[in-house]
């Protein structure tokens, strides 16, 4: 792809694989594994870099040097090797050659330099198969840091993080992508990674282009290359030609357009061309989508995932500060609804506590409503936050992971106990607030018609749906193949729920990712959805789709589908009709 002192740079294509639309143009920044990249800036004097260079090299030298010393009189000479193995390090040729390569090829200043550098070495040393050669990862990171440490503070940063950029990484947590600087940030690409891991669905909430997959990414870009990512086909464009830089600032300048066009619309009604009305709801994470869900024209909050509240300590917050992100969720919302889905912890998501041991399965393991159960003090500040929110708003709560009665029991049980305690209080809240469960365990579905008439409402969960009815786990790359959304099975069992709710007089929507994919509208239109809960980006689109459809028509479509025993035909089916209508929103 690249070398410091090498030939003229080639445009390069890295495929991977597209989880969030758009088109990013900007330079890449590279972060390694656990290790903070220094500010990167421009110099102008190659010679003083490297004189930093050489006298952070010093510094830290002398450090271990004494740091040895001192290890040596309080434990013996085999315990201060360690240092002596650091210093080794410092004294390693051919990095310093290749930092002053870079400080001259590049005009970066040195720390940045040192950092690209030793960057590679440590991604080219996690992948050899030799553990103890890996393991010293840890210690190359140690010296490292330290180097960076020595080099003193500086002024006169420009560059780097600050402005625009790609950022490219081996893989990004959820709370990676929440904490991420979006002010900054075009796309961003990874080396793991699938379209339905946590961190893409936040990308596709917040509208940032993203791509995963781009195998051996970080060792093989390098800091400040310029780039394009296109979140459509899943390119990273490396050293794009000026041919390539025009035609995707064509490219995105039309999106951007249809974009326009269609947030325009944002007060249309989600209906049908025969009058059937859809409640077009936003998904979200985090707090500060507000004013996304608020552009998008969506009706409230179908589902929002309060397990990222999380991301601010090491436990849920307690229950005042819990009712005061609620409560100014629901004031802005009202008189639309805000569903709350009550903790969602475990499995591929945040953990709620530490485990003493890692669980073999976690997917199937501790997580969901199983927590809340299990831990009823902390079920109960949430509900008692959610109660008190619902004196402010419209406000339903939700249940996840559900596998069967007993837990929607319980669930309310605690319920109508806080309510009890709330009253008692004098504290103010919704006596008829709704209570939904969230359909994403095969045995809910299949048991709905017991379910539905203890509850007001079904959302179905189609990314956990499908991952625990075809037995293939969501973020999985190897096994994406299988995951598939209009597996027949995956259908009856949506038919099936939609059915049982109709039967107790309870609403089924759906939140998955189906929801905000196109191609599959006229399916779940014609299935009986009757709420449609996306990523606040997808929700103009979604609206479009909808207002161009006849839900008889959908209707035909699904009496076809459950009769078709091949997912790939049933998605053919439902792209067909989503092409006739809306050909212009699927590419
Ligand atoms: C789902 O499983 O479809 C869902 C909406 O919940 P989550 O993606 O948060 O598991
Ligand atoms: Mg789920």
């Amino acid at each position: 792809m690249e070398s410091i002192a090498g030939t003229p740079p080639q445009e390069t294509v890295l495929q991977g694989i597209p989880v969030s639309r758009g088109i990013g143009i900007a330079p890449v920044h590279v972060i390694a594994r656990g290790f903070a990249a220094p500010e990167v800036y421009e110099v102008d004097d190659a010679e003083a870099e490297k004189v930093r260079f050489e006298a952070a090299l010093k510094r830290t030298k002398q450090q271990l040097v004494e740091l040895q010393e001192r290890i040596k009189a309080i434990s013996g000479a085999e315990d201060g090797m360690i240092f002596e193995a650091h210093q080794m390090m410092l004294e390693d040729r051919a990095m310093i050659d290749q930092v002053n390569a870079a400080i001259e090829k590049r005009g970066q200043n040195a720390e940045f330099a040192l950092y690209a550098v030793i960057q590679n070495y440590l991604e080219a040393m996690r992948r050899v198969p030799d553990p103890y050669l890996r393991e010293r990862t840890a210690d190359i990171e140690d010296v490292c840091q330290r180097l960076l440490r020595n080099f003193g503070p500086e002024d006169h940063r420009v560059g780097g993080p600050d402005e625009r950029h790609i950022l490219v990484a081996y893989d990004l947590s959820p709370s990676d992508t929440a904490a991420m600087d979006r002010r900054h940030l075009s796309g961003f690409a990874t080396e793991i990674g699938s379209v339905n891991s946590h961190t893409a669905i936040l990308a596709r909430s917040l509208g940032i282009p993203a791509v995963v997959g781009l195998q051996k990414a970080v060792l093989n870009v390098r800091t400040l290359t310029p780039a394009i990512i296109d979140g459509y086909s899943g390119k990273l464009i490396l050293h794009p030609t000026a041919e390539t830089l025009e035609r995707y600032r064509g490219i995105r300048s039309e999106k951007e357009k249809v974009r326009h066009e269609l947030e325009a619309q944002r007060d249309a009604e989600a209906v049908t061309t025969d009058g059937r009305k859809i409640t077009l709801s936003a998904n979200i994470e985090l707090f500060e989508e507000l004013p996304l869900v608020k552009n998008s024209g969506a009706r409230g909050v179908g589902l929002y995932r309060t397990e990222f509240l999380l991301l601010k300590g090491e436990q849920m917050p307690g229950e005042m500060e819990q009712a005061e992100v609620y409560s100014r969720l629901a004031k802005a919302l009202d008189p639309d609804p805000l569903i709350i889905r009550t903790l969602d912890a475990g499995g591929d998501k945040l953990p709620v506590e530490p485990l003493s041991e890692p669980e073999p399965n976690p997917f199937l393991g501790w997580r969901g409503i199983r927590v809340s159960i299990d831990r009823p003090a902390m079920f109960k500040e949430q509900l008692r936050a959610i109660l008190r929110a619902s004196a402010h708003g419209k406000v339903a709560v939700m249940f996840p992971l559900v596998s069967g009665i007993r837990e929607v029991r319980e669930a309310r049980k605690l319920v109508r106990e806080c309510m009890a305690e709330l009253k008692s209080e004098g504290v103010p809240f919704d006596e008829n607030l709704e209570t939904g469960v969230m359909i994403e365990v095969p045995s809910a579905a299949v048991i709905a018609d017991l379910i539905a008439p203890e509850v007001d409402f079904f959302s179905i969960g189609t990314n956990d749906l499908i991952q625990y009815t075809v037995a293939t786990d969501r973020v999985n790359h190897r096994v994406a193949e299988l995951y598939r959304p209009t597996h027949p099975a995956v259908i009856r069992l949506i038919k099936q729920t939609i059915d049982a709710g109709l039967g107790a007089g309870a609403w089924t929507g759906v939140c998955g990712e189906m929801a905000g994919d196109i191609r599959l509208t006229p399916l779940l239109l014609g299935l009986g959805v009757e709420e449609l809960s996306v990523g606040p980006h997808q929700v103009p689109r979604v609206r479009r789709a909808i207002r161009t459809l006849s839900h008889a028509e959908c209707a035909a479509l699904a009496d076809q589908a459950l009769k078709s025993p091949l997912s790939l035909d049933i998605l053919e089916l439902s792209t067909d009709l989503a092409r006739k209508y809306y050909p212009e929103l699927l590419d």
